[in-house]
C-alpha cells in the first residue's frame, strides 16, 4: 500500500495571505524568522488579517537561517505557554521547518529527537493545533511537504524529519511574498525546484499520483525561471507556483542522489557554503549522466515532455543536459566545483568522507540506480573537473 498526502487546502494566487481572515479558532501563534516578512509588512499584514478573524495571537521571532534544536524546544515551550490552537509559520524554509518540529514538542513534550529521526514514526499531532504555511521562497516547498531539517549544532549534525503529519493542514501560496527575493536567491531556489521535479520523477517511489506534478513543474520552471531571476512579476507568480507543484512530487516520492550530494557537501569546505540550490543545479546533469547508464527511460521522458528532440535515448538525455548546462549558464551558476572556488588539495583530502557522507544520507535510498562510497567519490571527481562520468 502506497500514500499520497497534501494539506488539505492550497490557498494561491497574488493577496491569498488574506485567508487568514477566514481561519476559525481561538489562538494562533506566528512563527517567524530573522526580519524580511516584518520588514515588508507581511507579519502585521498577518496579525491584522488573524484579528479581524477574532483570534488572538502571539509572535515567535527570530528563527535562524538552519534552525537549531535549542529553538524548536524554545519555541515548543512557547506554544506550551501560550496553548494555541493554530501554529502558522511564515517565511522561507527554516521558520517553517522549525514550526513542524515545535508543533511535535508541543503536543508531544516528552518525545525526544531520537524518536523523531527514524522516519515516518511521529505521533499522531492535531491533538491541540493545526497547522498553516505561508512560504516566501520559491524553492523548498516546505508549505506542502512531510520535511523539516533541524540541525544539532553540538553534534554537528542536521536530521531531516520526515512523516506526513507535519504536512501542514494549509499552504498559502501567495506569490507577493516572493516578489522581494534577491534574483541570486530566486536562481537557487528555482534550480532546487527544478532538481526536486527530476528527481521525484525519477525516484524509486514515483507514481502516476506523482509524476503529472513533477513533468508540469519541470515545464514551468524552464518556460518562467529565467525571466523570474530578471525581476518580472507574472514569472516570479508561476515559479511561485512551479515549486510548490515540485514539492507536492517530491515529499510523496522522495529525492535522489542530488539531494544527497548537496547536503552532504554543503557545509563540508573551508573556502565557502555552497548554497544547497546553487549545489543541486551543479550536480543535477552529471547525476542525470551517471543515473541514464542504468536506465535512460525516465529522463527520455522528460526531454520529449519539455520539446527537446533526439532520436535515441542516449541523445535525448545530452538534449536534457545540454538545457540544464544553458540554463546555468543562463543564471550565473557555475559548472564545476573548481569554478565554484573549493580548493583543490581541500577537494582531494575530503573527497573520502564526503563520498561516504553522501552515500549514506537519507536521499540515496529512492535514487533510480544505487551508488557506492567508490562510485560517488568518482562522480564527485567528474563535477570537480567537469568531466562526464563514464561508469
Ligand atoms: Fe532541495
Amino acid at each position: 500500500m502506497a500514500r499520497f498526502t497534501l494539506p488539505r487546502d492550497i490557498y494561491y494566487g497574488k493577496g491569498s495571505l488574506e485567508t487568514l481572515k477566514t481561519i476559525k479558532g481561538r489562538k494562533a501563534i506566528i512563527v517567524v524568522g530573522g526580519g524580511s516578512m516584518k520588514k515588508f509588512g507581511f507579519l502585521d499584514k498577518a496579525i491584522s488579517y488573524l484579528q479581524e478573524a477574532g483570534i488572538e495571537v502571539s509572535l515567535f521571532e527570530n528563527v535562524e537561517p538552519d534552525p537549531s534544536v535549542e529553538t524548536v524546544m524554545n519555541g515548543a515551550r512557547a506554544m506550551q505557554e501560550f496553548q494555541p490552537d493554530w501554529i502558522i509559520s511564515m517565511g522561507g524554509g527554516s521558520p517553517i521547518d522549525a514550526a513542524k518540529a515545535m508543533w511535535a514538542f508541543y503536543e508531544y513534550p516528552d518525545i525526544s529527537f531520537d524518536d523523531l529521526i527514524t522516519p515516518f514514526n511521529f505521533p499522531e499531532l492535531r491533538q491541540k493545533a493545526k497547522f498553516i504555511a505561508i512560504g516566501s521562497t520559491s524553492g523548498t516547498a516546505t508549505e506542502v511537504t512531510a520535511f523539516s531539517v533541524i540541525t544539532d549544532y553540538s553534534k554537528g549534525i542536521k536530521y531531516p524529519l520526515a512523516d506526513f503529519n507535519i504536512t501542514p493542514d494549509i499552504a498559502i501560496v501567495d506569490p507577493v511574498l516572493a516578489e522581494t527575493m534577491p534574483a541570486r536567491l530566486a536562481a537557487h531556489t528555482g534550480m532546487d525546484a527544478l532538481t526536486h521535479a527530476v528527481e521525484a520523477y525519477v525516484s524509486t517511489l514515483n507514481s502516476p499520483f506523482t509524476d503529472p506534478l513533477a513533468l508540469k513543474a519541470i515545464d514551468m520552471v524552464l518556460k518562467y525561471l529565467p525571466d523570474s531571476y530578471d525581476g518580472d512579476s507574472d514569472a516570479r507568480e508561476q515559479m511561485h507556483y512551479a515549486q510548490c507543484l515540485a514539492g507536492m512530487a517530491f515529499s510523496n516520492a522522495l529525492l535522489g542522489i542530488v539531494h544527497s550530494m548537496a547536503h552532504k557537501t554543503g557545509a563540508a569546505f573551508s573556502t565557502g557554503h555552497i548554497p544547497h540550490g546553487c549545489a543541486n543545479a551543479i550536480y543535477l546533469p552529471y547525476v542525470i549522466k551517471y543515473n541514464a547508464k542504468k536506465d535512460a527511460s525516465r529522463y527520455a521522458d522528460i526531454a520529449r515532455y519539455i520539446g527537446l528532440e533526439g532520436k535515441t535515448d542516449e541523445e535525448l538525455i545530452n538534449a536534457l543536459c545540454g538545457k540544464i548546462d544553458e540554463y546555468n549558464r543562463r543564471l550565473s551558476i557555475p559548472r564545476t566545483l573548481k569554478e565554484f572556488g573549493i580548493d583543490e588539495n581541500e577537494f582531494k583530502e575530503k573527497l573520502q568522507s564526503v563520498s561516504e557522507n553522501a552515500a549514506g544520507d537519507a536521499c540515496t535510498g529512492s535514487n533510480p540506480r544505487s551508488v557506492t562510497p567508490e562510485e560517488m567519490s568518482r562522480l564527485f571527481t567528474c563535477i570537480y573537473y567537469g568531466t562526464e562520468p563514464d561508469f
